[in-house]
């Protein structure tokens, strides 16, 4: 069995619609993830935030503005009036939900609730349409299998038990549809797997179901080699190991999210990467392999904010750095990199909503300097850190202010901090000097 994940393009339009479903009507028997169709979870977001703001005549014109775009999906997509009227039934059903939304309470339940829907609309119309077309396809309600526990961790005893029931009872199907980022939490409540969800729940239900290949169907012919918004002649990359791809994926290479190579990593279950635009070209694959070494790839991620934390009481003296991660670790705040020399450490952060709360702690025993703007470039490839190649690097460097380097914390990845002003000519030069350098 495979497991197959379309983005919000692959199902955004008519034409993409149409195409998905000749992608995946090959006889064999599949799980599909799907997203909301592209920019609705957004406009969803958008609602959230007025009903929050209690701009209730905002939120309700933003919702029948939505609704009318349904209507026109369902008026192209679907050919009798019974069907139209059977799948408008549903959509006008789920925009009146998200209407009595707006007189409510604001929280984060509520927010759950309203960024939900666009799974169940895309699923549900997608279902529909392939029936339609005489396609043996069935849906399988994701609250009905998918949980989260209170780490917010995939429960994938649950996850199997529930899934293999819920396929049980449904009639036998070529294709099981299913909705990508939506979940329950450990109580019950709605809830996501967080922005970019879908591709998670992909690997997440490939791993319960031991699928024989799990695939991610976007807009991208697969990961390339550098950000190919900032750096002209990228290229994808055929294969990845599943170590290089988690690095990529946390480090800004927008297309995977973060988490998705973990439970396919865990249950060694090929990931491939595939453009629903062009699916003739091999994408990527990420497996357990590694293929070549030195650096394959680079990646930035924005909106870090760096912090020197400096005290002479650190000189010789043990347990400082116990101190500074507690304080870190009582804010939930994740750090990224890290840096130290004798009286001085240097670290990032990537959320900096709890900053000021820090280094007032920080502050009681130690001097500390912050700097926002900036940027980690990530440098991937299987044995970076041993690669007789890699010290082009450090010639490169020569010529860019970089503000830390993180260098043998494992040894497929190496981290630079910059000035955000200076990301896109690092990651130039760095393309130049790392990969045509190498073909010349
Ligand atoms: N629809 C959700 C989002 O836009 C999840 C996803 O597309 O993966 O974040
Ligand atoms: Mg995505």
């Amino acid at each position: 069995m495979k497991v197959l994940k379309f983005g919000g393009t692959s199902v955004g339009s008519i034409e993409n619609i149409k195409r998905v479903k000749e992608l995946i009507t090959d006889g064999d028997k599949k799980i599909v993830v799907l997203s909301a169709m592209s920019g609705t979870t957004n406009v969803l977001v958008e609602i959230s935030d007025l009903i929050k703001n209690k701009l209730v005549d905002q939120a309700v014109e933003t919702i029948e503005n939505l609704h009318a775009k349904y209507n026109d999906v369902i008026d192209e997509l679907f050919e009798t009036s019974e069907i139209k009227q059977e799948v408008g039934n549903y959509i006008d059903k789920v925009f009146e939900l998200l209407t009595t939304f707006t007189s409510k309470k604001h929280n984060e339940l509520l927010y759950n609730r309203i960024v939900s829907q666009g799974e169940l609309l895309s699923t549900f119309m997608f279902t529909k349409y392939l029936n339609q077309e005489g396609v043996n396809a069935r849906l399988l309600p994701a609250l009905g299998f998918m949980r989260i526990d209170k780490a917010n961790d995939p429960d994938d005893f649950y996850i199997k038990q529930n899934l293999q029931r819920i396929i049980d009872e449904a009639l036998p199907a070529e294709i099981y549809i299913t909705q990508g980022f939506i979940c329950l939490d450990a109580v019950g409540n709605i809830a996501n797997l967080q922005r970019g969800g879908s591709d998670y729940t992909a690997t997440i239900i490939g791993a319960v179901v031991d699928a024989d290949e799990v695939q991610i169907w976007t807009d991208i012919d697969g990961m390339h080699n550098n950000d190919p918004r900032c750096v002209e002649n990228t290229h994808a990359i055929s294969n990845l190991s599943f170590d290089e791809a988690a690095e990529l994926a946390y480090f800004g290479a927008k297309i995977l999210h973060p988490q998705t190579v973990m439970p396919a990593r865990e249950a060694n279950i090929p990931v491939r990467l595939k453009n629903t635009m062009d699916p003739g070209s091999y994408g990527t694959l990420i497996s357990q392999e590694y293929e070549g070494e030195g650096i394959k790839a680079i990646a930035a991620k924005d909106g870090i904010t760096a912090i020197k934390i400096k005290s002479a009481r650190m000189l010789q003296a043990h347990g400082f750095l116990k101190k500074v991660f507690e304080i870190f670790e009582k804010y939930e705040t994740s750090i990224d990199m890290i840096t130290t020399s004798e009286i001085a450490v240097s670290l990032t952060i990537d959320d900096a909503s709890n900053l000021p709360s820090i280094v007032e702690e920080l502050e009681k025993f130690s001097m500390v300097e912050v700097d926002n703007n900036q940027s980690i470039i990530c440098l991937v490839g299987h044995s970076v850190v041993r690669h007789h190649e890699t010290h082009r690097l450090f010639k490169v460097l020569q010529d860019i202010s970089v503000r830390m380097i993180s260098y043998g914390g494992s040894n497929n990845n190496i981290s630079l901090l910059v000035n955000t002003n200076d990301k896109i000519t690092a990651l130039k030069r760095l393309n130049s000097y790392v990969f045509e350098f190498a073909t010349t």
